[in-house]
């Protein structure tokens, strides 16, 4: 099932998945606020299964009947073996997509409050949902990106609104274990986060990424 995912999200020339999906939270000064958290002197990191993945357009979807919210991110692709404790250039990145956060935000409270892991909130199917990545002449420092749910701009976002940069956030990763060719990380979202339902129209767009596409939830 991997397999064949890796196939749709990574064509000929990039690594297959690995299955290793990391993620920041609160990477974004406005986004922390927004959500009354502090902002982070070292980058938040959570984990989604790898089960979690589903093309912007299609794909299984648990708590189909629930309200989301949306958090499009920036999303790279690891493309070489790093050893744990080792330096990441940006040479690191294969490539960079767009992908949405899914979070189911009242069970994610709910967990908060009582100071349980966040899991269940991140991870279910089609959690993760990614635009598929394409290969690169060069890995752009500066990005744009933007969501539009059901035609109106929802989040607008810029890598220079980063609080940690790719390469701080993939050198603390380093910290922690190596880093493998095909894993993917997603670094986090700006403001405008709100609800996200079953059949809404989604479109993605980064100019400097040459993404513009469109999928439904
Ligand atoms: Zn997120």
């Amino acid at each position: 099932m991997l397999s064949q995912l890796s196939q749709q999200l990574c064509p000929e020339g990039l690594p297959a998945l690995s299955g290793n999906i990391y993620c920041v939270g609160r990477n974004y000064v406005e986004h922390a606020k927004e959500l009354q958290n502090e902002v982070p002197s070292e980058p938040v990191i959570f984990l989604k299964a790898p089960s979690s993945l589903r093309l912007l357009a299609k794909g299984p979807l648990a708590f189909a009947e629930e309200s989301f919210h949306h958090e499009v991110e920036i999303v790279l692709l690891i493309g070489k073996d790093l050893a744990l404790g080792s330096s990441a250039g940006l040479d690191a990145i294969a490539s960079i997509s767009l992908g949405l956060d899914l979070t189911r935000r009242g069970v994610q409270d709910q967990l908060k409050k009582k100071s349980l892991p966040w899991t269940i909130a991140k991870s279910f199917a089609g959690a993760a949902l990614l635009q598929p990545f394409r290969r690169l002449q060069s890995v752009p420092e500066a990005i744009d990106f933007s969501l539009a749910v059901n035609g109106e701009t929802k989040q607008r976002g810029h890598t220079e609104q980063m609080i940690f940069s790719f390469v701080k956030v993939l050198d603390y990763l380093l910290l922690h274990q190596p880093l493998y060719a095909g894993d993917i990380v997603y670094t986090g979202t700006p403001s405008g986060v709100g609800p996200l339902k079953k059949g809404d129209r989604l479109h993605i767009q980064s100019s400097a990424l040459g993404i513009d596409a469109e999928g439904v939830l």
